[in-house]
């Protein structure tokens, strides 16, 4: 995407964001003026400020800094907690951020699953709901249940539906920037003509960012695990599907239609299994749930003697085997590791990320996993790309992509105080 691309993105995208928030309350919303957000990201950032170090970080003037501690008082973002220590003169108020004033939700729909994640502005998780369906053939189910979920989280919060900021919704399709409600219909046809926010738009009227799942990971571990502080990494979910998003300069990198990422329909055997895209071969036939039960039931007939014979081979029941040390659990796991290490590798030349951070299910086997990964992109990567990289495993675990999802409306929102309301009087 060339710089004027890039901005007129920007631009749609915020535009919409912002006829979403006037749309949901104009009455009470709060200005924002030019230094609001930096001020608030400040406050977020350090919890505990006064106004005349506010004023020193910003470079702003006191008075404007007392304009916009004056918002933020309002909307109770900020709470005044008592005195400072003095440097000299009079003992200054400390400004707190509260982290439980607002909640924000984080929906992750998966192939085969929807989870819905309450949390809090420190990304702590309030309320959890979790249930299997298919989404990738029953678009109208899910989108049901993606509310019910929701309510669920909701009902289970002491503050009221006045306090949801907004909703974050991780897909597992590519997502366009230009259009992020429609998934992709090559991935998932069923889906065509539906739209993945707008029932929740219209249900909580608030706004809601829709993402890829992979991407939404990265944003995750950028914020809250194995990528905090690190400008340059990648992380790949290996689940139903597998995916990877780029941290580019600190920022998600999506590329020009969104499509930057889709590491499970790279070609790794020309002549292998046909894909759900259309392909042949592709990675996600060798490394994607599926595939792995599909290999472990098909080895299964030659060894009686495996943990995972006379039960129903579901994924979770070859981690758990794998990690009870079963050869043949080992055996599938190895050779998934083996061909993931063929993109990785491919990745790391191309991109040179400082980490590489491996989520979703299979990131619970951790060493099991990585040590036959790192030996496989070893041996296929420059040593100059490989040398520094290391490959990790999430510490999010499986709430790491609606995580994600509700940190994608908390960076939004640290941006623009009109995500959150003034307090009525007495309230
Ligand atoms: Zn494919």
């Amino acid at each position: 995407m060339d710089g004027s691309a890039a901005r007129k993105v920007a631009r749609s995208k915020k535009a919409a964001r912002s006829a979403a928030i006037r749309s949901r309350d104009a009455a009470v919303a709060v200005a924002q003026r030019p230094s609001t957000g930096g001020v608030l990201q400040l406050l977020w950032r350090e919890r505990q400020i006064s106004r005349a170090e506010i004023a020193r970080r910003t470079g702003l003037s006191r008075s404007t800094v007392s304009e916009i501690v004056g918002d933020l008082l309002k909307t109770r973002l900020v709470a005044e907690v008592g005195d400072g220590a003095s440097q000299g003169g009079r003992r200054p108020i400390v400004l707190q951020f509260q982290d439980d004033a607002y909640g924000i939700l984080g929906i992750d729909m998966g192939a085969a699953h929807i989870a819905a994640a309450l949390v809090n502005l420190r990304g702590q998780v309030i309320a959890w709901e979790h249930r299997s369906h298919p989404v990738r053939t029953d678009p109208e189910g899910a989108v049901s249940l993606m509310i019910e979920l929701s309510e669920a989280c909701l009902r289970q919060w002491k503050l009221g539906a006045d306090r949801l900021v907004g909703i974050g919704v991780a897909v597992p399709s590519p997502v366009d920037p230009k259009d992020p409600d429609r998934v992709s219909e090559v991935v998932m046809p069923a889906w065509q003509g539906h739209n993945v926010g707008e029932a929740l738009r219209k249900r909580f009227r608030v706004p809601v960012l829709v993402d890829n799942d992979a991407n939404l990971g990265a944003l995750a571990e950028r914020w809250w695990g194995a990528g905090r502080g690190i400008d340059d990494f990648t992380y790949v979910k290996v689940a139903t599907g597998v995916g990877a998003g780029h941290i580019i300069h600190g920022e998600i990198y999506r590329g020009a239609h969104g499509i930057a990422g889709e590491i499970g329909h790279l070609t790794i055997d020309p002549q292998g299994e046909p894909c759900l895209c259309g392909l042949r071969g592709c990675l996600a036939t060798r490394v994607g749930s599926r595939a792995l039960v599909a290999h472990a039931s098909a080895l299964l007939q030659g060894h009686p003697e495996s943990a995972l014979a006379g039960r129903e081979v579901t994924i979770t029941a070859i981690e758990d085997a794998a990690l009870g040390g079963d050869p043949l659990a080992l055996q599938v796991v190895r050779e998934a590791a083996e061909y993931l290490g063929i993109a990785v590798a491919g990745m790391l030349n191309l991109m040179n990320p400082a980490r590489i951070i491996i989520g979703g299910g299979l990131a619970r086997l951790g060493e099991l996993l990585l040590a036959t990964l790192r030996r496989s992109v070893t041996g296929r990567t420059l040593v100059s790309s490989i040398a520094p990289t290391e490959i990790v495993t999430s510490e999010l675990g499986a709430r790491a992509v609606a995580l994600g999802a509700a940190t994608l409306v908390l960076q939004t929102a640290l941006a623009d105080l009109r995500h959150f309301r003034i307090a009525a009087a007495g309230n």
